[in-house]
């Protein structure tokens, strides 16, 4: 690909697939900033579309830890912002090791997991193999899996569960015994999660600590309505500087002076 950023520009690579990097792109299209900004945004490719976003857009894996360092040293790339899912479990780390290698300053931009109150009926497990079994136990019935349509096959084994499968793109549940599928988009509002919860007769409800706005209604639904929820925690994350703000992270990109300063920063500024 060209590199037809003007010279006295500053370089970002801004790794997505999340609310947050879309935000952050937006935010710093809208910054000014003398040198300016030019802003790489770099989707995985997992979904048919990719959303609308400022900055120059690139689709696919960059070919592990060395394809990342070469690109970052073919594009001249000043800093990476990470702000991919918290549930995405590899690419963190390559970024980590390719900053690491190429001394460019790494920023992640990570969402606060959600917090479990006393009204709520919380499962916590460590994954999605975890979950399946966790419902075994629990003896669930009906259950609302938001996981993720490409993580359901640890589910497909539950025979004697009906799945409600909510997903942005169509699953495959085939492998399935009863299973339908729902094809939504968030935000919900807690209404239409109660809505749904009762249709369904939910008793339990499986998601990943995914974080955020878009999807927590379903948590206060079921708090509302008494269901439990199993909740698959976070995968490790690398030990590197993390904000858990787009306003953090448009901070962080601007207090560089030109160019950025170099070396991965190993400290947590979340305050
Ligand atoms: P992952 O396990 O951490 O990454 C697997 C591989 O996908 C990486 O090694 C890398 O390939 C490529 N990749 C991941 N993010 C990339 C990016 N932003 N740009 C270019 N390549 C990327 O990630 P994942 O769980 O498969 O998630 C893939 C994407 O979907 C991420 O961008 C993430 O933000 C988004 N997402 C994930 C989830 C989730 O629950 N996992 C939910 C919502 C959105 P190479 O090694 O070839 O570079």
């Amino acid at each position: 690909m060209p590199n037809d950023a003007p010279a006295a520009s500053r370089r970002l690579l801004l790794l997505a697939g999340t609310t947050e990097a879309r935000q952050l792109a937006e935010a710093l299209a809208t910054t000014r900033s003398s040198p300016p900004i030019v802003v790489t945004v770099s989707f995985a490719g997992r979904t048919s579309k990719t959303t609308p976003m400022a900055g120059e857009i690139r689709v696919g894996g960059f070919g592990g830890i060395d394809g990342l360092i070469a690109f970052l040293r073919e594009r001249h790339i000043d800093a990476v912002v990470d702000a991919t899912h918290p549930f995405a479990a590899i690419m963190p780390f390559h970024a980590a090791a390719a900053c690491i290698s190429t001394n460019t300053p790494l920023l992640r931009l990570l969402r606060p997991a959600w917090d479990m109150t006393q009204r709520d009926r919380w499962v916590r497990v460590a994954s999605l193999q975890l979950a399946a079994r966790e419902l075994r136990t629990l003896g669930s019935k009906h259950v609302l899996l938001t996981s993720g349509r490409q993580e359901l096959a640890p589910f497909a084994a539950l025979d004697d569960v009906e799945f409600t499968v909510r997903s942005i793109e169509p699953p495959d549940v085939s492998g399935f015994t009863h299973a339908e599928v729902v094809l939504e988009r968030g935000p919900f509002t807690v209404e239409s999660e109660i809505t749904l919860l009762r249709q369904r007769s939910i008793d339990t409800i499986v998601t990943k600590d995914s974080g955020g706005s878009a999807t927590i209604d379903k948590l206060e639904a079921a708090r509302r309505l008494g269901i439990r929820v199993v909740i698959v925690d976070r995968p490790p994350s690398p030990d590197v500087a993390t904000v858990s703000t787009v306003d953090e992270a448009v901070a962080w990109v601007l207090e560089h002076e030109t160019p950025f300063e170099h070396g991965v920063a190993m400290r947590d500024i979340s305050g």
